[in-house]
Protein backbone atom coordinates (compact mmCIF):
# COMPACT_ATOMS: atom_id res chain seq x y z
CA UNK A 1 0.00 0.00 0.00
CA UNK A 2 1.43 3.38 -1.10
CA UNK A 3 2.19 5.72 1.69
CA UNK A 4 -0.42 7.96 3.11
CA UNK A 5 -3.53 6.20 1.42
CA UNK A 6 -6.03 3.95 3.23
CA UNK A 7 -7.24 0.30 2.27
CA UNK A 8 -10.78 0.89 0.85
CA UNK A 9 -13.64 -0.46 3.00
CA UNK A 10 -15.13 -3.90 1.56
CA UNK A 11 -18.57 -4.16 2.09
CA UNK A 12 -20.33 -7.46 2.64
CA UNK A 13 -24.02 -8.39 2.32
CA UNK A 14 -25.96 -11.20 2.07
CA UNK A 15 -29.54 -11.85 0.57
CA UNK A 16 -31.76 -14.77 -0.61
CA UNK A 17 -32.28 -14.11 -3.69
CA UNK A 18 -29.84 -11.33 -5.49
CA UNK A 19 -32.19 -9.96 -8.77
CA UNK A 20 -28.87 -7.91 -11.14
CA UNK A 21 -30.40 -5.89 -14.18
CA UNK A 22 -34.34 -4.48 -14.07
CA UNK A 23 -34.92 -2.01 -16.97
CA UNK A 24 -36.12 1.47 -16.70
CA UNK A 25 -38.95 1.24 -18.98
CA UNK A 26 -41.46 -0.23 -16.72
CA UNK A 27 -39.27 0.41 -13.50
CA UNK A 28 -41.10 3.02 -11.52
CA UNK A 29 -44.17 0.53 -11.33
CA UNK A 30 -41.98 -2.40 -10.27
CA UNK A 31 -40.02 -0.29 -7.89
CA UNK A 32 -43.37 0.65 -5.90
CA UNK A 33 -44.66 -2.97 -5.54
CA UNK A 34 -40.66 -3.84 -4.94
CA UNK A 35 -40.73 -1.43 -1.76
CA UNK A 36 -43.69 -2.10 -0.50
CA UNK A 37 -42.11 -5.28 0.79
CA UNK A 38 -39.73 -4.97 3.98
CA UNK A 39 -37.39 -8.15 2.23
CA UNK A 40 -36.29 -6.07 -0.74
CA UNK A 41 -33.82 -3.51 -0.83
CA UNK A 42 -32.25 -1.77 -3.47
CA UNK A 43 -28.69 -1.14 -4.58
CA UNK A 44 -28.93 1.71 -7.32
CA UNK A 45 -25.84 2.09 -9.17
CA UNK A 46 -24.06 -1.39 -8.63
CA UNK A 47 -22.79 -3.18 -11.78
CA UNK A 48 -22.24 -6.80 -11.54
CA UNK A 49 -18.58 -7.76 -12.25
CA UNK A 50 -18.35 -11.68 -11.54
CA UNK A 51 -19.59 -14.64 -9.77
CA UNK A 52 -17.71 -17.27 -7.65
CA UNK A 53 -19.56 -20.43 -6.86
CA UNK A 54 -17.42 -22.27 -3.84
CA UNK A 55 -19.70 -25.66 -3.96
CA UNK A 56 -23.32 -26.40 -4.10
CA UNK A 57 -24.05 -26.12 -0.65
CA UNK A 58 -22.27 -23.04 -0.18
CA UNK A 59 -23.91 -19.24 -1.18
CA UNK A 60 -22.53 -17.71 -4.92
CA UNK A 61 -20.32 -14.85 -4.32
CA UNK A 62 -21.06 -11.71 -6.20
CA UNK A 63 -18.74 -8.73 -7.00
CA UNK A 64 -20.04 -5.73 -7.77
CA UNK A 65 -18.99 -2.47 -8.89
CA UNK A 66 -20.28 0.83 -6.51
CA UNK A 67 -20.46 4.16 -6.94
CA UNK A 68 -17.82 4.07 -4.18
CA UNK A 69 -15.52 1.24 -4.91
CA UNK A 70 -16.35 -3.11 -4.87
CA UNK A 71 -19.21 -4.57 -2.91
CA UNK A 72 -19.78 -8.16 -2.19
CA UNK A 73 -22.62 -10.22 -1.88
CA UNK A 74 -23.66 -13.59 -1.38
CA UNK A 75 -26.83 -15.17 -2.13
CA UNK A 76 -28.50 -18.33 -2.06
CA UNK A 77 -29.96 -17.86 -5.79
CA UNK A 78 -28.93 -15.16 -8.06
CA UNK A 79 -31.22 -14.23 -11.36
CA UNK A 80 -29.33 -12.84 -14.39
CA UNK A 81 -31.93 -9.79 -15.12
CA UNK A 82 -29.37 -8.34 -17.48
CA UNK A 83 -30.68 -8.27 -20.76
CA UNK A 84 -29.18 -9.33 -24.04
CA UNK A 85 -25.31 -9.05 -22.75
CA UNK A 86 -25.89 -10.33 -19.76
CA UNK A 87 -22.79 -10.22 -17.44
CA UNK A 88 -23.89 -12.98 -15.54
CA UNK A 89 -24.44 -15.30 -18.06
CA UNK A 90 -21.05 -14.61 -19.68
CA UNK A 91 -19.62 -15.20 -16.28
CA UNK A 92 -21.26 -18.62 -16.08
CA UNK A 93 -19.77 -18.90 -19.48
CA UNK A 94 -23.43 -19.77 -20.72
CA UNK A 95 -23.59 -18.63 -24.59
CA UNK A 96 -26.04 -15.95 -25.70
CA UNK A 97 -27.85 -18.21 -28.40
CA UNK A 98 -29.87 -17.25 -31.33
CA UNK A 99 -28.74 -14.54 -34.58
CA UNK A 100 -28.75 -11.57 -35.83
CA UNK A 101 -30.38 -9.72 -38.51
CA UNK A 102 -27.88 -9.00 -41.37
CA UNK A 103 -30.32 -6.81 -43.51
CA UNK A 104 -31.44 -4.28 -41.35
CA UNK A 105 -30.41 -2.09 -38.06
CA UNK A 106 -33.51 -1.71 -36.10
CA UNK A 107 -34.27 1.93 -35.23
CA UNK A 108 -36.87 2.52 -32.70
CA UNK A 109 -37.74 6.76 -32.73
CA UNK A 110 -40.38 8.43 -30.61
CA UNK A 111 -41.90 10.99 -32.32
CA UNK A 112 -44.78 14.19 -31.61
CA UNK A 113 -46.89 14.29 -34.92
CA UNK A 114 -50.59 13.72 -35.49
CA UNK A 115 -51.17 10.30 -37.14
CA UNK A 116 -54.32 10.64 -36.34
CA UNK A 117 -55.31 13.21 -38.76
CA UNK A 118 -54.10 11.10 -41.25
CA UNK A 119 -55.76 8.21 -40.42
CA UNK A 120 -53.39 6.21 -38.45
CA UNK A 121 -54.93 3.83 -35.29
CA UNK A 122 -53.15 3.14 -32.10
CA UNK A 123 -51.08 0.49 -33.18
CA UNK A 124 -50.47 0.61 -37.64
CA UNK A 125 -47.60 -1.30 -39.45
CA UNK A 126 -46.41 -0.14 -43.08
CA UNK A 127 -45.27 -2.92 -45.70
CA UNK A 128 -42.56 -1.86 -47.81
CA UNK A 129 -39.82 -3.96 -49.28
CA UNK A 130 -37.34 -0.83 -47.70
CA UNK A 131 -39.73 1.26 -45.59
CA UNK A 132 -41.16 -1.21 -43.35
CA UNK A 133 -42.21 0.15 -40.25
CA UNK A 134 -44.43 -0.31 -36.73
CA UNK A 135 -46.06 3.31 -36.19
CA UNK A 136 -48.11 2.91 -32.78
CA UNK A 137 -49.25 4.89 -29.58
CA UNK A 138 -47.05 4.65 -26.59
CA UNK A 139 -49.46 6.38 -24.81
CA UNK A 140 -53.13 8.48 -24.66
CA UNK A 141 -53.26 12.31 -25.54
CA UNK A 142 -50.30 14.29 -26.24
CA UNK A 143 -47.90 11.28 -25.40
CA UNK A 144 -45.46 10.48 -28.25
CA UNK A 145 -45.95 7.81 -31.05
CA UNK A 146 -43.25 4.97 -31.47
CA UNK A 147 -42.13 4.82 -34.94
CA UNK A 148 -40.05 1.72 -35.63
CA UNK A 149 -38.21 0.86 -38.77
CA UNK A 150 -35.23 -0.52 -40.64
CA UNK A 151 -32.08 1.15 -41.63
CA UNK A 152 -29.79 -1.13 -43.85
CA UNK A 153 -27.15 -2.08 -42.34
CA UNK A 154 -24.74 -1.30 -45.26
CA UNK A 155 -25.48 2.05 -44.47
CA UNK A 156 -22.26 3.73 -42.66
CA UNK A 157 -23.27 4.99 -38.94
CA UNK A 158 -22.31 8.37 -40.46
CA UNK A 159 -24.86 8.74 -42.86
CA UNK A 160 -27.93 7.38 -40.45
CA UNK A 161 -29.03 11.47 -39.67
CA UNK A 162 -29.75 11.95 -43.21
CA UNK A 163 -31.20 9.11 -43.77
CA UNK A 164 -33.74 9.39 -40.89
CA UNK A 165 -34.69 12.52 -42.43
CA UNK A 166 -35.86 11.24 -45.67
CA UNK A 167 -37.09 7.92 -44.37
CA UNK A 168 -39.43 10.19 -41.87
CA UNK A 169 -40.44 12.02 -45.11
CA UNK A 170 -41.37 8.87 -46.89
CA UNK A 171 -43.09 6.79 -44.22
CA UNK A 172 -44.93 10.09 -42.21
CA UNK A 173 -47.91 10.79 -45.17
CA UNK A 174 -49.11 7.04 -46.14
CA UNK A 175 -51.96 5.27 -43.97
CA UNK A 176 -51.86 1.87 -43.09
CA UNK A 177 -53.77 0.01 -40.07
CA UNK A 178 -52.65 -3.62 -38.77
CA UNK A 179 -51.92 -4.57 -35.64
CA UNK A 180 -48.80 -5.80 -34.72
CA UNK A 181 -47.84 -6.96 -30.98
CA UNK A 182 -44.23 -6.31 -29.35
CA UNK A 183 -43.65 -9.72 -27.49
CA UNK A 184 -39.90 -10.03 -25.92
CA UNK A 185 -41.03 -7.58 -22.40
CA UNK A 186 -44.16 -9.80 -23.06
CA UNK A 187 -42.16 -13.01 -22.53
CA UNK A 188 -39.78 -11.29 -20.24
CA UNK A 189 -43.05 -10.77 -17.82
CA UNK A 190 -44.11 -14.46 -18.16
CA UNK A 191 -41.08 -15.68 -17.32
CA UNK A 192 -40.85 -13.43 -14.08
CA UNK A 193 -43.69 -14.68 -13.05
CA UNK A 194 -43.07 -18.29 -13.46
CA UNK A 195 -39.15 -17.80 -11.49
CA UNK A 196 -41.01 -15.66 -8.81
CA UNK A 197 -43.55 -18.82 -8.28
CA UNK A 198 -41.06 -20.97 -8.42
CA UNK A 199 -38.51 -19.29 -6.38
CA UNK A 200 -41.47 -19.46 -3.67
CA UNK A 201 -42.19 -22.93 -3.37
CA UNK A 202 -38.69 -23.46 -3.26
CA UNK A 203 -37.99 -20.93 -0.25
CA UNK A 204 -41.20 -21.32 1.56
CA UNK A 205 -42.45 -24.47 0.42
CA UNK A 206 -39.40 -26.12 0.77
CA UNK A 207 -40.00 -27.82 -2.79
CA UNK A 208 -36.93 -29.86 -4.60
CA UNK A 209 -34.84 -26.60 -5.86
CA UNK A 210 -33.23 -29.00 -8.94
CA UNK A 211 -36.10 -30.72 -10.22
CA UNK A 212 -38.17 -27.38 -10.40
CA UNK A 213 -36.11 -25.03 -11.83
CA UNK A 214 -34.76 -27.64 -14.33
CA UNK A 215 -38.59 -27.81 -15.53
CA UNK A 216 -38.89 -23.98 -15.67
CA UNK A 217 -35.83 -23.58 -17.75
CA UNK A 218 -37.00 -25.90 -20.15
CA UNK A 219 -41.25 -24.77 -19.99
CA UNK A 220 -39.76 -21.54 -20.35
CA UNK A 221 -37.57 -22.32 -22.98
CA UNK A 222 -39.98 -23.80 -25.08
CA UNK A 223 -42.45 -21.14 -25.08
CA UNK A 224 -39.41 -18.51 -26.38
CA UNK A 225 -38.78 -21.07 -29.31
CA UNK A 226 -41.53 -22.37 -30.27
CA UNK A 227 -44.09 -19.00 -29.65
CA UNK A 228 -42.06 -15.80 -28.89
CA UNK A 229 -38.97 -15.88 -31.16
CA UNK A 230 -41.34 -17.53 -34.47
CA UNK A 231 -43.84 -15.14 -33.56
CA UNK A 232 -41.00 -12.05 -33.96
CA UNK A 233 -39.44 -13.70 -36.94
CA UNK A 234 -42.97 -13.44 -38.67
CA UNK A 235 -43.68 -10.22 -37.72
CA UNK A 236 -40.38 -9.06 -39.03
CA UNK A 237 -40.59 -10.81 -42.74
CA UNK A 238 -44.57 -10.11 -42.74
CA UNK A 239 -43.21 -6.21 -42.88
CA UNK A 240 -41.00 -6.36 -46.03
CA UNK A 241 -39.96 -9.74 -47.14
CA UNK A 242 -40.56 -10.63 -50.27
CA UNK A 243 -39.48 -14.38 -50.21
CA UNK A 244 -42.63 -16.05 -51.92
CA UNK A 245 -43.06 -17.82 -49.03
CA UNK A 246 -43.37 -14.71 -46.70
CA UNK A 247 -45.68 -13.27 -49.33
CA UNK A 248 -47.72 -15.76 -49.53
CA UNK A 249 -47.94 -15.46 -45.34
CA UNK A 250 -48.08 -12.45 -45.66
CA UNK A 251 -51.46 -12.68 -47.53
CA UNK A 252 -53.16 -15.52 -45.86
CA UNK A 253 -52.19 -13.32 -43.20
CA UNK A 254 -54.02 -10.13 -43.86
CA UNK A 255 -56.60 -11.95 -45.62
CA UNK A 256 -57.80 -13.28 -42.16
CA UNK A 257 -57.43 -10.28 -40.52
CA UNK A 258 -60.18 -8.60 -43.39
CA UNK A 259 -62.37 -11.80 -43.22
CA UNK A 260 -61.84 -14.00 -40.08
CA UNK A 261 -64.18 -12.09 -37.59
CA UNK A 262 -62.25 -14.57 -34.72
CA UNK A 263 -58.92 -13.55 -35.58
CA UNK A 264 -57.81 -11.33 -32.78
CA UNK A 265 -59.88 -13.82 -30.19
CA UNK A 266 -56.84 -16.63 -31.80
CA UNK A 267 -54.30 -14.45 -31.51
CA UNK A 268 -54.65 -14.26 -27.80
CA UNK A 269 -55.73 -17.24 -27.43
CA UNK A 270 -52.50 -18.72 -28.93
CA UNK A 271 -49.88 -17.08 -26.88
CA UNK A 272 -52.27 -18.30 -23.90
CA UNK A 273 -51.53 -21.66 -25.05
CA UNK A 274 -48.01 -21.47 -24.87
CA UNK A 275 -48.51 -20.40 -20.90
CA UNK A 276 -47.42 -24.55 -20.47
CA UNK A 277 -46.81 -23.81 -16.49
CA UNK A 278 -46.88 -20.75 -14.91
CA UNK A 279 -45.50 -22.46 -11.47
CA UNK A 280 -47.80 -21.68 -9.52
CA UNK A 281 -47.63 -24.00 -6.38
CA UNK A 282 -50.18 -26.96 -6.27
CA UNK A 283 -53.30 -26.47 -4.23
CA UNK A 284 -53.22 -28.03 -0.80
CA UNK A 285 -56.13 -30.55 -0.45
C1 LIG B 1 -36.94 -0.07 -29.21
C2 LIG B 1 -37.53 -1.30 -28.58
C3 LIG B 1 -38.91 -1.46 -28.51
C4 LIG B 1 -39.46 -2.58 -27.89
N1 LIG B 1 -40.82 -2.71 -27.81
C5 LIG B 1 -41.36 -3.76 -27.16
C6 LIG B 1 -42.78 -3.89 -26.99
O1 LIG B 1 -43.54 -3.05 -27.43
N2 LIG B 1 -43.25 -4.97 -26.33
C7 LIG B 1 -42.42 -5.93 -25.82
O2 LIG B 1 -42.92 -6.89 -25.23
N3 LIG B 1 -41.07 -5.84 -25.98
C8 LIG B 1 -40.52 -4.79 -26.61
N4 LIG B 1 -39.16 -4.69 -26.76
C9 LIG B 1 -38.30 -5.76 -26.25
C10 LIG B 1 -38.07 -5.56 -24.76
O3 LIG B 1 -37.66 -4.23 -24.49
C11 LIG B 1 -36.99 -6.53 -24.29
O4 LIG B 1 -37.34 -7.85 -24.70
C12 LIG B 1 -36.92 -6.49 -22.77
O5 LIG B 1 -36.62 -5.19 -22.33
C13 LIG B 1 -35.85 -7.45 -22.27
O6 LIG B 1 -35.90 -7.36 -20.86
P1 LIG B 1 -34.70 -7.76 -19.96
O7 LIG B 1 -35.12 -7.48 -18.56
O8 LIG B 1 -34.25 -9.14 -20.32
O9 LIG B 1 -33.46 -6.81 -20.36
P2 LIG B 1 -33.33 -5.22 -20.36
O10 LIG B 1 -34.65 -4.53 -20.49
O11 LIG B 1 -32.25 -4.94 -21.35
O12 LIG B 1 -32.81 -4.89 -18.89
C14 LIG B 1 -31.52 -5.25 -18.46
C15 LIG B 1 -31.13 -4.34 -17.32
O13 LIG B 1 -29.93 -4.86 -16.73
C16 LIG B 1 -29.04 -3.78 -16.49
N5 LIG B 1 -27.69 -4.32 -16.53
C17 LIG B 1 -26.97 -4.71 -17.62
N6 LIG B 1 -25.75 -5.14 -17.25
C18 LIG B 1 -25.70 -5.04 -15.90
C19 LIG B 1 -24.69 -5.35 -14.92
N7 LIG B 1 -23.49 -5.84 -15.24
N8 LIG B 1 -24.98 -5.09 -13.60
C20 LIG B 1 -26.20 -4.59 -13.24
N9 LIG B 1 -27.18 -4.30 -14.11
C21 LIG B 1 -26.93 -4.52 -15.42
C22 LIG B 1 -29.32 -2.78 -17.61
O14 LIG B 1 -28.88 -1.50 -17.21
C23 LIG B 1 -30.83 -2.89 -17.72
O15 LIG B 1 -31.45 -2.00 -16.84
C24 LIG B 1 -38.60 -3.57 -27.37
C25 LIG B 1 -37.20 -3.41 -27.48
C26 LIG B 1 -36.67 -2.28 -28.05
C27 LIG B 1 -35.16 -2.11 -28.13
Amino acid sequence: MAEGSSPNKIEYEHATVLIVGAGPAVGEMILKHCEAQSTFRVKWQHRFVRLKQPGDTKPIEVLAAGPVGEKFFTCHYLVGADGASSSVGRSLCIPFEGFTWADFRFMATNVKYDFEKYGFTTANMIVNEEDWAVIARTGPGDEPWRVAFGVRTDIPTAGLPEQLKEKYERLLPPPSNNPIGGLGLTTGFLDAAALGNCLVRILVGGEDADALLSKYERVRRAAWINYTNKASTEFKLRLHSTNPEAVADREKFFDSLNNDPDIHLKAATQMNEQVEDMFEAPASS
